[in-house]
């Protein structure tokens, strides 16, 4: 995928900026970004920087059942993390073929704005949960590198929609956020 930074373009490494305006130009990204992830078959979240734009926009997929909703949230904040924890394989579209074991709280809170501006409140669990703090961290130009040790990183290859995870030799149903 062309239009996605990867790993180390120094865009990846910034701060981005909150969004002040909501005009054309914001509506423009949003539905890129949306776009980039409802078309993806193996990525549920996006953050702006992913795409060379340092705006604190991210997008990410709630995933009930056979339903996917796509979610723009603008200026994410989260504002609880769960002390409990769960450490899961995570992969990134800007770093290919690599994925870590990281740790992430298993529940959080977010304040954000939607794509008009109005602020939203927002609980999250699992999976939610993991890419919501996967893509804010994009934010603060933080990769999961950043989240784990390098004898948790590996090298993968992608299977029959599935990764096969090269050093142990598994398989596993990961995330690329
Ligand atoms: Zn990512």
């Amino acid at each position: 995928m062309k239009q996605i930074l990867t790993y180390p373009n120094p865009i990846l490494k910034q701060q981005s900026f909150p969004v002040t305006n909501f005009g054309l130009e914001t509506q423009a990204v949003i539905d890129k970004m949306l776009d980039i992830v409802g078309k993806s078959d193996y990525s549920v979240g996006l953050a702006a920087p992913q795409i060379g734009k340092l705006q604190r926009i991210i997008a990410v997929s709630e995933i009930e059942g056979e339903r996917t909703r796509l979610l723009p949230l603008i200026n994410p904040e989260i504002v609880f993390f769960s002390k409990e924890t769960h450490e899961d394989y995570e992969g990134c579209l800007s770093i290919p073929f690599k994925v870590g074991l990281v740790e992430r709280s298993t529940k959080i809170r977010i304040r954000a704005l939607d794509r008009n501006g109005n602020k939203i409140k927002l609980k999250a669990a699992g999976l939610l949960a993991r890419e919501i703090q996967h893509e804010v961290d994009h934010l603060n130009g933080l990769l999961f590198f950043d989240r784990t040790s390098a004898d948790k990183i590996y090298n993968y290859t992608i299977k029959d929609g599935k990764w096969v995870i090269q050093k142990q030799a598994l398989t596993a149903e990961g995330v690329t956020l």
